[in-house]
């Protein structure tokens, strides 16, 4: 049985809990400061060099809140240090493309011209089932409405559309139409389940002949809505 009573209470100081209290005061009120100082609006889009940011600052202001021999200074110390280092490199990073390109990466072209860009299939962060939740948050519906699509260093996704005359078809992205198609089941013009491309029929070995896979789906041509 668990020992809840040691796990909770044991080694407890009651005239400490109050100082707790003080102290996260303090440090919240720290907090909030800093991150004003950083600059930043808001925490949606975040690039991982600001990620790395949150977690040292993060760390530096919990621990203070509850551990008696910390005074808080030395959090205060860590804080404005952390802050300084961030305005530095992004100051740096405004004055040079190869810091800005180590520290955040760079923008990706996912999607060119209705198909999956192909030179970055080797990539390890090149995660499609990532970019078809990200299209469909969009209302893309199929590869075929999409001119280009951009990755953006904060993970989201930036879309040029076809003008509804230009759509093509194009691999559907969504669950109920994303479906394996059989050779009797195919329809005018299919598309490659894995890099998007389109043909008008699944070839005899099944073999996309853009990246070599074998799973094809039905495409389709929907306008946008
Ligand atoms: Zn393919």
């Amino acid at each position: 049985m668990l020992e809840l009573r040691k796990i909770f209470l044991e080694g407890a100081e009651w005239d400490f809990v109050g100082e707790i209290v003080g102290r996260s005061v303090i440090m919240f009120i720290v907090i909030l400061v800093i991150l004003r100082l950083s600059g930043k609006k808001g925490v949606r889009q975040l690039t991982l060099f600001e990620v790395a940011i949150i977690l040292s600052l993060g760390s530096a202001a919990g621990d203070p809140m509850f551990q008696e021999e910390l005074p808080v200074i030395y959090a205060l110390v860590v804080l404005f240090s952390v802050i300084v280092v961030y305005k530095l490199v992004t100051w740096l990073a405004s004055k040079s493309v190869f810091i800005n390109k180590i520290l955040e990466g760079e923008a990706m072209v996912v999607v060119r011209e209705g198909m999956f860009e192909m030179k970055h299939e080797s990539d390890s962060d090149f995660s499609k089932m990532e970019f078809f939740s990200e299209l469909r948050n969009q209302s893309v519906e199929h590869l075929g409405q999409v001119r280009t699509a951009v990755l953006e260093i904060d993970g989201t996704m930036s879309i040029l559309f076809y003008p509804d005359e230009e759509v093509k078809y194009g691999l559907p992205l969504f669950p109920d139409a994303y479906q394996e198609a059989t050779r009797e089941q195919e329809n005018v013009w299919v598309a490659c389940m894995y890099c998007g491309g389109v043909i008008s029929y699944i070839p005899p070995t099944r073999k996309c002949p853009r990246c070599q896979r074998d799973k094809w789906a039905n495409a389709i041509n929907t306008k946008r809505v």
